[in-house]
């Protein structure tokens, strides 16, 4: 086979240096690193370590490669990702600056030791999914920016498809979700339960149940018939035409992390030639589409479609 752009003998319809020049053939998950205030410690895949600041770094990296780079050795220098590795049968070294945020909480046993008590659970969940750690994440961020030092302590438990956060009082606890449903574009769900009497006077426990769409930005929806690029918790972007929706019953059609990538050989005002780990294909022409350009591929419904990678 020959690069499809320099023409070099190649393994793939891209050569690696092609390929490193067009394609994003690496990236770096935004990284916030958890710290609890009190002892110091570092949440790093759920559990909660005692580590410098670089390893706790280097354990919670999250590099997401192309799938046809295959990667020998990835080094973390400082606020620079180094992976070593090979594609189309050549080698291949790959650069990227990362940036991260520390969030801190107070850790499970760190509240624990502090007291229990609570006056209301907010839990997170997602629609047919679980949440992902990237959502709790998101979820603490707004948590702590509301609750600002205020002495109202919360503790947080995982669970099978979510997290609980407990709080001291239900005010609080019912501004946050709500916050958090804002902005991820969820809805929530009030209930309560009888706790205690105190004085004769009924005493409750709330939950604020926050639910969390199954898409995510950069997920595909057709909304209305049409097939829309989720850019936020409510908006949209048709492919085909580039126009700005509201999103609202929106139902899921590809992610983003199970799309193909492919690349722009050939268009016309309706059709787009893309030539993609599925072969050459014929898709209705998306938006602001030029020739070598990126795209995402996924099919739908028996039919290929695919929309410009940014
Ligand atoms: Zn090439
Ligand atoms: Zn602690």
């Amino acid at each position: 086979m020959r690069c499809a752009v320099c023409g070099k003998e190649s393994e793939d319809f891209l050569c690696a240096k092609c390929a490193s020049e067009r394609l994003r053939l690496a990236s770096i998950d935004k990284l916030e690193l958890v710290v609890c205030s009190r002892c110091g410690r570092y949440k790093v895949k759920e559990r909660w370590k005692k580590l410098s600041l670089e390893s706790a770094l280097s354990s919670s990296l999250k590099v997401l490669v192309d799938e046809k780079f295959e990667v020998d050795e990835v080094k973390v220098q400082k606020n620079l990702v180094t992976i070593h590795g090979r594609f189309a049968g050549e080698e291949l070294k790959v650069s990227i600056p990362f940036n991260y945020r520390i969030v801190k909480i107070c850790c499970p046993r760190c509240s624990r030791e502090s007291g229990g008590y609570y006056e209301a659970i907010v839990q997170l969940r997602a629609e047919g999914r679980k949440v992902e750690e990237s959502e709790v994440e998101r979820a603490v961020k707004i948590i702590n920016s509301m609750l600002k030092g205020e002495k109202n302590f919360f503790r947080e438990e995982f669970r099978k498809e979510g997290i609980d956060f407990y709080f001291g009082s239900k005010e609080i606890a019912k501004r946050i979700s709500k916050q958090i449903a804002e902005e991820f574009g969820g809805y929530v769900l009030e209930t309560k339960k009888l706790h205690t009497k105190i004085d004769g006077k009924d005493v409750y426990r709330f939950t604020y149940l926050v639910k969390l769409p199954a898409y995510k930005t950069g997920d595909v929806v057709e909304v209305e018939g049409k097939l829309a690029v989720v850019k936020s918790a409510r908006k949209g972007v048709e492919i085909l035409s580039g126009k700005t929706l509201e999103i609202c019953k929106a139902k899921l059609v590809a992610r983003k992390d199970k799309m193909k990538k492919g690349y722009v050989v050939n268009f016309d005002e309706n059709v787009a030639e893309v030539m993609s780990d599925f072969g050459l294909l014929l898709v209705p022409k998306p938006v602001n589409v030029k020739i070598g350009s990126e795209v995402f591929v996924f099919e739908y419904n028996g039919r290929f479609y695919s929309f410009e990678s940014s």
